[in-house]
């Protein structure tokens, strides 16, 4: 029998104990209360299932602050080696959760346990091979917090200096394609441009991607004419 299954079986077991006790004196928040018709009327605890199982976990482990799983269980954490992860967050576009998520403002990578279903998306999706799992339980207010997995410092506009990017990531990208052919001279520094200043950059550099030449003149009546042979 798995762990999961067993904190299952337990709270079955709990609400069964529960609803077998003897006539309490007085009906309250954690007694059971005798109806007219002379059944018991149990409080359950709200909430989703897994937060259920968790509140369950808790009632039978108390003082634990994290219960082990196998393999595959569907609680845990994620684990991101720092070293090998970019930030690119595609992780968090993935994760059908919203375990994962980013920061608006800085290059961050944001975890909550207690949203993880450990599906294994983001370790397949992850282009650095960065994502481990750790399968647990964790019985602590840890677990329904976001906590920070990874963060770097942004990149500044090299133009007007607006943060874009993640710093460690353009440098890398500046560094390697300095050396190429086609992004020699401006084309470098645009790598380092935000996305306003790029454009800005593109259409007033010599090839102008989005030169289009003077506008096209309308055709006329004489247009026309000009083409019948019989004028
Ligand atoms: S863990 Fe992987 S997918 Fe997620 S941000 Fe880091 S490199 Fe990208
Ligand atoms: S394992 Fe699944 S639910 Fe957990 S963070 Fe990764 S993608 Fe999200």
């Amino acid at each position: 029998m798995t762990a999961l299954r067993l904190i299952a079986s337990c709270a079955l077991l709990l609400g069964l104990a529960l609803s077998l006790a003897p006539p309490a004196a007085a009906c309250g928040a954690d007694t059971p209360c005798l109806t007219s018709t002379g059944r018991y009327l149990v409080r359950l605890p709200l909430g989703t299932r897994r937060q259920i199982a968790r509140q369950a976990a808790r009632a039978l482990n108390p003082g634990a602050e994290s219960l082990a799983l196998p393999d595959g269980a569907p609680y845990g954490a994620v684990v991101v080696d720092t070293g090998s992860c970019t930030l690119c967050l595609s992780c968090v576009s993935l994760c059908p959760s919203g375990a994962l998520g980013d920061n608006p403002d800085l290059p961050q990578l944001r975890f909550q346990e207690d949203a993880c279903l450990q599906c294994g998306l983001c370790a397949n999706l992850c282009p650095e091979d960065a994502i481990s799992y750790a399968p647990r339980m964790l019985l602590t207010p840890e677990a329904l917090e976001q906590r920070v997995l990874n963060e770097e410092e942004p990149f500044p506009c090299i133009e007007c200096g607006k943060p874009f990017g993640v710093k460690s990531t353009i440098e890398r990208i500046t560094e390697k394609l300095s050396a190429h052919s086609m992004f020699g001279g401006d084309k470098l520094r645009m790598i380092q441009m935000c996305d306003d200043c790029r454009v800005n950059a593109q259409y007033h550099s010599d090839s102008n991607p989005f030169a289009m030449g003077g506008p096209r003149r309308p055709r006329t009546t004489d247009d026309y004419l000009s083409k019948r042979r019989d004028h």
